[in-house]
């Protein structure tokens, strides 16, 4: 059994606790507008050709996007940075895309990375049926969850897809006994004003359990907008700046005030 990939990154800090190994798995249902992961929407390999620059000689190359890994190549990665990741408490993070697309191969890569000794976090949109999270739940430590907007309508606006499930799984999580950090993209005009955002507080108030760990609140970027050209993505942000540092300061404190620790970032 293989999953399909479009990264990996060793020594992440920002997709959970410690130093983590995060799998990319390729291919996700939503599309955000704000996506700064174009290379992760398609679930199949794509060749696309990557232009670089030297003073004013321009080169280009086919680079292949997405490459199919097996449970034992994941294992031989993390066997390399064990060290790491044992002394800072850290793990594998299994990120997208939407990794729950690919749920028969995350399980059993979960299953295996626990028997293994890993700690296991899983970073989703939420996006899936009740039965994938239900399966997933007892081999994964930690969800890290994204809410994108509570409002149906202007969740299908921004993302293409419903919410419904996807509130019906984040309620489950927060009623099973793991770890789960909640993360809010703040997208300026989307989902930042502060009727909203009230909102959102209180519903994350209304739901909370003690598996809320964290609130991570993710200011929109730009990082990820060269890509789309290469992808043949049309690229909807155009115009759109990050969210200044005193707006996320004044957040921060805002969401505080659910009791549960804010952090700006992931
Ligand atoms: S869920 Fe994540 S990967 Fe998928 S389109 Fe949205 S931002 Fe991109």
């Amino acid at each position: 059994m293989k999953g399909l990939f479009f990264s990996v990154k060793r020594y992440s800090i920002h997709d959970g606790q410690g130093i983590r190994v995060t799998f990319f798995m390729k291919g996700c249902p939503l599309r955000c507008r704000w996506c700064h992961n174009p290379e992760g929407i398609s679930p199949l390999p794509e060749s696309v050709v990557q232009t670089n620059r030297i003073g004013t000689h321009k080169f280009s190359h086919v680079e292949e996007v997405g490459r199919y890994y097996s449970i034992d190549y994941i294992l031989e990665i993390l066997n390399k940075e064990k060290v790491f990741m044992n002394h800072s408490k850290g793990g594998v993070t299994f990120s997208g895309g939407e990794p729950m697309l690919q749920a028969e191969f995350l399980l059993e890569a979960l299953k295996v990375c626990k028997e293994k000794g890993y700690h296991t976090a899983v970073d989703t949109s939420g996006y899936s049926s009740v039965e994938n999270f239900k399966s997933i739940i007892p081999f994964t430590d930690l969800f890290l969850f994204d809410i994108k907007h509570l409002d149906d309508v202007k969740h299908i606006e921004l993302t293409g897809a419903s919410n419904k499930d996807i509130l019906n799984n984040y309620l489950l999580l927060t009623n099973c006994e793991k770890d789960l950090y909640v993360r809010i993209p703040i997208i300026p005009g989307m989902n930042d004003d502060i009727d909203y955002l009230e909102r959102l507080r209180n519903f994350l108030i209304s739901t909370k359990t003690d598996s809320l760990k964290r609130i991570n609140l993710l200011p929109f970027h730009k990082i990820g907008s060269s890509k789309y050209k290469k992808f043949n993505i049309p690229y909807n942000m155009e115009g759109k700046e990050p969210p200044g540092k005193v707006k996320m300061q004044e957040l921060k404190e805002f969401f505080m005030e659910t009791g549960i620790p804010v952090k700006i970032g992931g």
